[in-house]
């Protein structure tokens, strides 16, 4: 894994709200278009956050970006506004921006986040993306030829409509690729070079990643011209999350998890497990006392997908069970409670998993069981943090637990490493991003 605590411990995690307090520029001194304005106004944004006072400005004036900025900084608005003003300022009747994601669910969201954003302008964007059924392939096809400003689109697809000659980039100007460290953790290295293969040289390049190994900066230095670096590493969770951790045996997990979900005050839950195989066991243990619980998983249809994510964010779905490809990119707001039942891989996915909690100034709660093996994993995540979380006392009808002894427990678990790649292999593109050791 890439180490990069240190810029971590030195950055402010900021969540779009805290920002928000205490930054001086406002969205007025970016002199937008009134229409874009006022979609801004009505997405309940009120002063750019850290990302967006940073990005913007340079994205404004035309120059290559470079940013490293996670999930829930602002990013995608960050990105989206100025952009959206160019094309406003210069309307054409060709594609004109691409923007790149690595999953469905994030390209919905970039879509949607135009259509909000855009409400009151005439700026129009095309979603794109695979595993779903032929009608909405045709669909996707047809408004392609009609026409639009931005598409948003994961790689796959993406390469089919290029090669099927069924999209043309010639006059595209702005190139977006977000999460880009995530794309190439997910194999999409080879797709992304394909890509920009069809695009015009001359174009403004600009590539958000939460996390900078070398493999990105190489991409980075290939793809961009002369670009402006940002940097707004999260290296803290939002301090309205409460921390919390169980040290716990692995056959303790599910009774506690059982206790925990009876506090009825959770009224929108998030479990993550670390494997696949271990999402399906746990919703089918669950299924005996829930009704109102669903696993999120790359076996599921889109459609299906899309069903359960409608239904946790409109509430009538309590908890939603899933792996890391929970963690990044999903936007729901205001979970009430992030329950790591497996720990988490590396502190970055630890900070992704519990950012789905206290978004956007509401609070929330994150916990997290810690077995034996897990240990010396979690003591990592609490040194990114520079913080200890807090351990809870397991209920005394469940037995006495182990002790948290990370270093002991790493020595005892030495060679035993968990499977790392949960939601399928390499070519399983919907698997969550697995990160190099
Ligand atoms: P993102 O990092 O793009 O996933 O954004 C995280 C969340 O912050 C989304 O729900 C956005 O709608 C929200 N958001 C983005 N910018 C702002 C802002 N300036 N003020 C308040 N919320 C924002």
């Amino acid at each position: 894994m890439q180490n990069n605590s240190e810029q971590n411990k030195t950055n402010s995690p900021d969540s779009p709200s805290v920002l928000a307090e205490q930054s001086e520029i406002t969205f007025e001194s970016f002199k937008f278009n009134e229409e874009l304005q006022e979609g801004l106004i009505s997405m309940g944004f009120k002063k750019p956050t850290p990302i967006q006072q940073q990005a913007i400005p340079v994205i404004l004036e035309g120059r290559d970006l470079i940013a490293c900025a996670q999930t829930g900084t602002g990013k995608t608005a960050a990105f989206l506004l100025p952009i959206m003003e160019h094309i406003l300022k210069a309307p054409t009747r060709h594609l004109n921006t691409l923007i790149i994601a690595p999953t469905r669910e994030l390209v919905l969201q970039i879509d949607q986040q135009v259509d909000g954003l855009g409400y009151f302008c005439s700026v129009g964007s095309i979603a794109i993306y695979g595993g779903n059924d032929g009608i909405t392939w045709e669909k996707q096809k047809h408004a392609l030829r009609e026409g639009a400003d931005i598409v948003c689109a994961t790689p796959g697809r993406l390469i089919a409509l290029l090669q099927g000659g069924s999209i043309n980039f010639d006059h595209l100007q702005h190139l977006v690729l977000d999460e880009a460290d995530r794309m190439l953790d997910m194999g999409f290295m080879d797709d992304i070079n394909t890509i920009i293969n069809y695009l015009p040289k001359k174009r403004q390049t600009v590539m958000f990643s939460a996390t900078m190994p070398p493999k990105i900066r190489a991409l980075a230095q290939k793809i961009t011209s002369d670009p402006v670096q940002v940097n707004i590493a999260i290296s803290k969770p939002a301090e309205a999350v409460e921390q919390q951790a169980y040290v716990l045996h692995e056959n303790q997990k599910l009774p506690l998890l059982q206790k925990i979900l009876e506090n009825q005050d959770y009224q929108s839950v998030i479990i993550f497990c670390s494997r696949k195989d271990g999402v399906k066991q746990l919703e089918k243990t669950l299924r005996k006392t829930e009704n109102s619980m669903r696993a999120f998983h790359s076996d599921l249809e889109q459609a299906e997908r899309e069903s359960i994510m409608r239904g946790f964010k409109s509430r009538t779905l309590r908890i939603l069970i899933g792996t890391d490809i929970l963690s990044r990119g999903i936007d729901v707001e205001g979970v009430s409670l992030v329950l790591n039942y497996d720990a988490p891989p590396d502190p970055e996915d630890y900070i992704h998993r519990i950012g789905r909690t206290a978004r956007a100034s509401r609070t929330g709660t994150a916990i997290t069981f810690i077995n034996p093996a897990d240990q010396k994993k979690f003591a990592r995540i609490e040194d990114l943090m520079g913080m200890e979380v807090k351990k809870m006392p397991l209920p005394e009808e469940l037995g006495a637990g182990p002790a948290y002894d990370p270093e002991a427990n790493r020595k005892e678990f030495a060679g035993k490493k968990p499977f790392r790649r949960p939601g399928g292999g390499k070519n399983d593109r919907n698997r969550p991003h697995a990160r190099r050791k």
